[in-house]
């Protein structure tokens, strides 16, 4: 059995805690101003690797970048989320992809990460398209899933995708 530690980023109301659960316990919450644990754990079976996975979902203090550092350390996958419908949302994660470079680019190890637009439920409301998500993949060289927490679509590809390759680093 093997540990892996897994970090949620962006900002808040993207759907962090929402796609954790989702895939979790395949629990879905309406209600933004539910209280969730912080923490959560997942055992798995990725190819013939059995996984342990610790979530961390990080919960509104993104804003500090002390605090966005502290969640990107001692990780070996990193989530970094926007919602398809809020531009904020894209910059937002612009920004902490941009720290991320910064804190990994004199280091040996760099953990796999993971682009998601997030809420693709909502296809009328959406202003970041397919490509502009894809493209901001490919600049920091991340996997790159389009999900939706409210109706699973793609939460458990995009979750066992990472899993793959943190694996295959
Ligand atoms: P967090 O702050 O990033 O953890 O965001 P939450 O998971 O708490 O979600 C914030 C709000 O967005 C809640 O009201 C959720 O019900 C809603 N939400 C989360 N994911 C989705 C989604 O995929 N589609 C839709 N329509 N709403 C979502
Ligand atoms: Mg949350």
């Amino acid at each position: 059995l093997v540990q892996y530690r897994i970090s949620l980023l962006g900002m808040g109301s993207v759907g962090k805690s929402n796609l954790t659960t989702r895939w979790v316990n395949n629990e879905f919450f309406e209600d933004y101003s539910l209280t969730l644990l912080d923490k959560y754990t997942k055992r798995v079976i990725v190819g013939d690797q059995q996984c342990q996975i610790e979530i961390s979902d990080t919960c509104g203090q993104e804003a500090y970048t002390s605090l966005r550092t502290q969640w990107m350390k001692d990780k070996e996958g990193l989530i970094f989320t926007y919602a398809v419908n809020s531009q904020e949302s894209f910059e937002d994660i612009k920004n902490t992809l941009l720290l991320f470079q910064q804190l990994f680019e004199k280091q040996e190890y760099v953990p796999s990460i993971v682009i998601v637009g997030n809420k693709i439920d909502l296809g009328s409301e959406r202003v970041i398209s397919y490509d502009e998500g894809k493209q901001l993949a490919s600049q920091f060289k991340a996997l790159f899933y389009e999900t939706s927490a409210k109706n699973g679509s793609n939460v458990n590809q995009m979750f066992i995708g990472l899993i793959n390759d943190i694996i295959q680093q």
